[in-house]
């Protein structure tokens, strides 16, 4: 048995960051809370492999939560954002790498035929719905349990116990203001929108779902529901607005459109398509995104926005995504799938992978998981133990039950090795946990 790695380093690292930094981390999840211990601090990744500051090494199961798709310091990816660094940074000026890579999502996604670039998908989803009203005069907009966008106010709302379609702030900081025009919804419920549209259609701006829910652990739509979406937003003069930051080029060459094809009106994109720098970009008809100024009235803007180094980082990554990469992750996420469920069954765990084209969750128990109320209801407490068994032996899955795991092209026969002789353990401690009191 191999003793447990060393993490002192990261340990102290962890205390001088939150010394500094609110919780020591940039953005929540990092921090572990979820399955508790010492947050690794990654001090260098190539492929499918991170080195921690101890410097252990992992296989990496979250590809930065997505982006990666080609593995890390991809050298076509690494030489392009060299070039581009070496030439100038940043000018507030037009450059013409952003229209390559406004042209090259066009190309992918038929139903695009604009494309604004910003610098993170919650200023996507958040523009978007900007412009959803602005276009429409509409103020309501519906959204999702369990569906992230981002963390602007308007979206950070839960659904009110009881009241299916008032929209309470789900974070100290978030005026009743900002979510009072925010109807939340249960995933997968097509009844529910068809009923909150008999009421309250004329209102409504936007529909905005996750193209395939990854922030509740993968769910996907059931068949016909984004279908569904877009029959009733049609109806009532609504926009429809397809969240693809996280499906958008990693799940098929056309992200979730490519799997399921609904015209929505627009669409958000982020991490693949910026190859691991910080762009984003949503997208949609020209008759609505010509409302933006500066040809329309409603207002956008960023001083970084089209910044070369992440256009260079972002075309350097879809050039080199051809189907051969999308056949290569499908099967990553297969053979991952495959061990998961292997060593599961072995060990008696009850378990159901949820899939989204190669993006996958592992839930625990028997309860099938549709929306974000049956995810919670798995049995999230099998989830530490089985990830630190896996994290102390060198692999490393997402911090969390509710997040999708990430499979890239750089996945080896080693890397699979390797997860293969983690998950006997960690499937056994899985076993083991106990339900909390
Ligand atoms: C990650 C994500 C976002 C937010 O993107 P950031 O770049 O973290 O702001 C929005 N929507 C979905 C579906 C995401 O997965």
């Amino acid at each position: 048995m191999r003793a447990d790695p060393r993490t002192d380093t990261s340990a102290h690292l962890f205390a001088e960051a939150s010394a500094v930094i609110p919780g020591g981390v940039n953005s929540p999840v990092r921090a572990f809370n979820a399955v508790g211990g010492t947050p690794r601090f990654i001090t260098k990744a190539a492929g499918c492999w991170l080195t921690d500051a101890d410097d252990n090494r992992y296989v990496d199961l979250v590809c930065s939560w997505g982006p990666m798709i080609l593995g890390h310091a991809h050298p076509a990816v690494v030489e392009a954002v060299q070039r581009a660094a070496a030439d100038g940074l940043s000018f507030g000026a037009p450059t013409p790498s952003e229209s390559e890579l406004a042209g090259e999502i066009i190309d992918r996604v038929a139903a695009v035929e604009r494309i604004r670039l910003v610098n993170s998908g919650t200023e996507a989803t958040m523009s978007a719905i900007r412009l959803a009203r602005g276009f429409t005069g509409r103020a309501k907009i519906v959204k999702f349990s369990g569906c992230y966008h981002g963390h602007s106010d308007a979206l950070l709302a839960d659904a009110g116990s009881g009241v299916a379609t008032l929209g309470l702030p789900s974070s100290p900081g978030v005026t009743g203001a900002a979510t009072a025009d925010t109807i939340v919804l249960p995933y997968n419920d097509i009844d529910a929108v068809e009923a909150v549209f008999a009421e309250f259609g004329p209102e409504i701006a936007c529909v905005i779902t996750e193209a395939a829910a990854g922030n509740m652990g993968t769910v996907p739509p059931l068949p016909g529901f984004n279908a569904g979406l877009r029959r009733v937003t049609a109806e009532h003069g609504a926009l429809l607005i397809s969240d693809e930051v996280m499906t958008g080029f990693r799940v098929s060459r056309s992200g979730w459109y490519g799997l399921d094809p609904v015209d929505a009106d627009l669409f958000a994109f982020g991490k693949v398509m910026s190859g691991g720098l910080p762009a984003a970009a949503f997208g949609g008809r020209a008759e609505v995104m010509e409302r933006l100024a500066p040809l329309g009235p409603v207002y956008q803007a960023g001083t970084l926005s089209g910044n070369p180094v992440a256009m260079a980082a972002g075309l350097a990554t879809l050039r080199a995504a051809d189907d051969a990469v999308y056949a290569t992750l499908d099967q990553n996420a297969d053979r991952l799938a495959g061990l998961l469920t292997g060593a599961l069954t072995e060990a008696s765990v009850a378990h159901r992978i949820s899939r989204a084209g190669n993006m996958l969750s592992v839930f625990f128990g028997e309860t099938p998981v549709v929306d974000f109320a049956s995810a919670r209801a798995t049995e999230t407490w099998r989830f530490p133990p089985f990830f630190h068994a896996l994290l102390s032996a060198g692999v490393y899955p997402p911090c969390s039950a509710f997040e999708a795991w990430f499979v890239s092209t750089a996945l080896d026969d080693d890397a699979f090795d390797r997860i293969a002789a983690a998950l006997p353990a960690a499937a056994r401690a899985a076993a083991a946990a106990s339900r909390p009191a």
